[in-house]
């Protein structure tokens, strides 16, 4: 943009061309989307801005105009060169802009071939390491399975771009991002361990299963409903467990049990006394492997730690809407609203970032974990799909376990007079991955549609969203109450 701006004005001051008018035009008529050089498909969006209450006109069909100064529509293109012409009659003049966009019919992307093979070689993971289902990514990395421990070693089977593939057990395959495992020499072979003793006792806010292994396995872990218990998988493991130690004062854990569901693959059946969940780890301790179950708190929020994330932040603005709401700001704004009204109900916040700064997801993360929250709402607003259509609002949940907290707070949230984009479940959210304890993404509302946008743009529109954010959450905590025998 910088570039051509420089280039224009040399232009003119050598051709002594009048500079106001040129000046004008560029000033008149902001494109936001649809400026490509290159397409693959007949029909492209146009989305711009312009003074307020200006008559806007593309291709010499009048085109609507929102409150915020943006407009959009969609224009149908010719194979190869098309003119796009805008026109918008201000108050202050008249300005044109024209886009030139090329249409290619028939483009088909690349798709990613698996490549080397590693016979032989075994890994080993490095903190932060996790598991994916498969080696398909989009702008949230592929679907992801669990965090694993470090120090675990697997056996590499193949390699698809930045990932490894590798073995958990005869008939069972993950991959790993690259830049969370090594290679260990050569020779190593992947872990094997019959379990040893057992115990299930209770630590603290948690109930912790304690598995002894003589090497570190991969496992895989998740919550089931109906009844509430978490199933973990080690892979490489044989029973050898004749008793499990299990006290009687427990508190979140009614009962283990174990079953070697394959010759290599044994379960642990971990039952849970409540209904709703409030969290659990996996972690290695030693070769031990545990999973600390938190005990349920009193569920209401004078009880209760609550972690809010307000998204991007710093050099991370995350969208930015048509006529220039940027998200970063509208995300920290909400986040303060949702502050002040859970404190006044007697909640305890920890917020991820209290200021326009740069924090990675790792360190929301942390954040949250060292402050011990009991539940974790996160603010952001959405972008994508058709800009010219209300999309409306949204809550996401990585885990089955927190569907309801997310579905409690949506049904608050769809009380507004606007759409709905639904409910997202296993969304493949960073900040909603923790295991540790509830968690919701709350995508409030389309930056990039610009009836959303208009709405957005309205303080006391953003405040009556997060009221009702709040609502959700006490309707949330009064199910909770109720289903606790
Ligand atoms: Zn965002």
């Amino acid at each position: 943009m910088k570039s051509i701006k420089n280039f224009l004005t040399v232009f003119f001051f050598g051709l002594c061309t009048p500079a106001m008018l040129f000046a004008q035009q560029e000033a008149g008529i902001k494109i936001v989307r649809g400026a490509s050089d290159t397409v693959y498909s007949s029909k492209i969006t146009i989305v711009g801005v312009a003074a307020p209450q200006s008559i806007i006109t593309v291709n010499g069909t009048s085109v609507k105009q929102y409150k915020t100064g943006s407009f959009g529509t969609e224009v149908s293109l010719n194979e190869g060169l098309n003119t796009i012409e805008i026109k918008a009659l201000s108050p202050s003049g008249e300005y044109t802009k024209s886009i030139k966009t090329f249409y290619k019919s028939g483009f088909q992307p690349a798709k990613p071939a698996l490549n080397s093979y590693y016979p032989g070689r075994v890994l080993v993971t490095k903190q932060g390491a996790y598991l994916n289902y498969g080696a398909g990514k989009d702008r949230l990395g592929g679907a992801k399975i669990n965090f694993l421990d470090e120090g675990i070693r697997m056996a590499v089977i193949d390699s698809v771009e930045n990932l490894y593939k590798v073995r958990l057990s005869e008939s069972r395959y993950a991959y790993i991002p690259k830049e969370y495992a090594t290679f260990t020499q050569f020779g190593t072979t992947p872990p094997k361990s019959l379990t040893g003793s057992w115990s299930v006792s209770p630590v603290g806010k948690v109930d912790v299963v304690r598995i002894g292994l003589e090497e570190r396995l991969p496992y895989i872990v998740r919550e089931e409903l109906e009844p509430s218990r978490i199933v973990l998988d080690i892979f490489g493991a044989e029973c050898n467990t004749n008793w499990i130690t299990q006290y009687t004062n427990l508190s979140a854990i009614e009962y283990v049990d174990l079953n070697q569901v394959d010759g290599d693959i044994l379960r642990v059946v971990i039952k849970l006394k409540d209904k709703y969940s409030w969290g659990y780890k996996v972690a290695y301790s030693g070769n031990s492997l545990t999973v600390s179950v938190k005990k349920s708190p009193v569920p209401e929020l004078k009880n209760l730690v609550i972690g809010l994330d307000a998204g991007h932040g710093g050099s991370a603005s995350g969208a930015v809407s048509p006529s220039g709401l940027i998200e970063k700001e509208l995300n920290l704004s909400m986040v303060y609203i949702l502050k002040e009204e859970l404190e006044k109900r007697g909640a305890k916040v920890v917020l991820s970032r209290s200021e326009d700064k740069d924090v990675s997801m790792a360190e929301r993360k942390e954040i949250f974990e060292k402050e011990n929250i009991d539940l974790l709402i996160s603010v952001h607003c959405n972008a994508g799909g058709n800009p010219l259509n209300p999309l409306g609002t949204s809550t996401y949940y990585k885990h089955i376990e927190y569907r309801d907290l997310a579905e409690t707070i949506l049904k608050r949230l769809l009380e507004m007079d606007i759409n709905s984009f639904g409910l997202v479940g296993n969304f493949n959210f960073s900040v909603n991955a923790p295991t540790n304890y509830p968690s919701v993404l709350v995508e409030t509302m389309f930056l990039s549609s610009l009836p959303d946008e208009e709405k957005m743009a309205d303080p006391e529109f953003r405040r009556d969203l997060m009221k009702r954010v709040v609502k959700g959450l006490e309707d949330y905590l009064a199910k909770v109450k109720k289903s606790i025998k």
